[in-house]
């Protein structure tokens, strides 16, 4: 007889999913977590038998897990070779950004014009634990709190396919960091964050659009998309050698 699976320690804030739930649910949201805390690194492969041991249940239940993260972007359902966490190539990561930047714009005008009391104190609440968490060295909790803080804001837009979408956008974003940050390891900056919220709250559009851009351009400049990156091609690594006009072998 399987346990009773664990709920998360620290019930996500904000999606729907995760919290109570099925086991699948919780088996996502555990999953979804650990991407999003950038603590699963792109490309690892997510083995049915393990995660069934680790969680206590069954296959199938892993499997219904995985094709919903699949659905997201951030798992790669391979036929006959399992699954693996996707890992974005640049174009992708590139794409994502393109994308993620138009979403942030309409999630803040939307949530100039929607965003309620509540929802304002409860963004604060979150910003003022992500600080605390990076100011206590919890990178991860603060790495995920920066992402729920983005999701939570698509909830006060108060549009439905905004939020969904924005939650594969964040966790694609964060695999994309965790593979392609340079140097520091980056993340959201919470000032940045609270000046959104007091924008949104002055019903501010234009400051807060401005701001958001801003935001989007310094999660934007950290990473390293204009270098060429490695690469698993072979030809591609070893062009240099095959470009070599062809010899001519005896002199
Ligand atoms: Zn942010």
């Amino acid at each position: 007889m399987n346990e009773q699976l664990q709920p998360l320690k620290k019930p996500a804030r904000t999606g729907k999913a995760g919290r109570s739930g099925t086991q699948d649910d919780i088996v996502y949201a555990h999953i979804f977590e650990a991407i999003l805390e950038q603590r699963l690194a792109p490309g690892t492969k997510l083995s049915e038998e393990a995660l069934g041991e680790i969680f206590g249940v069954s296959r199938t239940i892993i499997r219904r897990a995985l094709s919903r993260l699949a659905h997201e972007s951030v798992v790669l359902l391979r036929p006959n070779r399992g699954a693996v966490v996707a890992s974005p190539t640049v174009e992708e990561a590139r794409q994502v950004f393109f994308s993620r930047r138009m979403v942030e714009r309409a999630i803040t005008e939307l949530a100039v014009q929607h965003a309620t009391p509540e929802q304002l104190n409860e963004l604060r609440h979150m910003v003022r634990e992500e600080r605390d968490s990076f100011s206590r060295g919890d990178r991860g909790a603060g790495i995920r709190l920066s992402g729920e803080f983005h999701l939570k804001l698509a909830e006060a837009a108060g549009n439905a396919p905004l939020v969904s979408f924005q939650r594969s956008l964040v966790s694609q974003t964060s695999l994309i960091i965790a593979q392609y940050e340079s140097g520091n390891r980056s993340h959201c900056s919470y000032d940045e964050h609270m000046q959104l919220i007091d924008a949104i709250e002055a019903r501010d559009v234009e400051q807060a659009v401005s701001l958001m851009m801003h935001h989007m351009d310094h999660i934007d400049s950290k990473l390293n998309l204009d270098e060429e990156s490695a690469s698993d091609d072979l030809h591609a690594v070893f062009s240099h050698l095959l470009k070599k006009p062809k010899a001519s072998s005896k002199g």
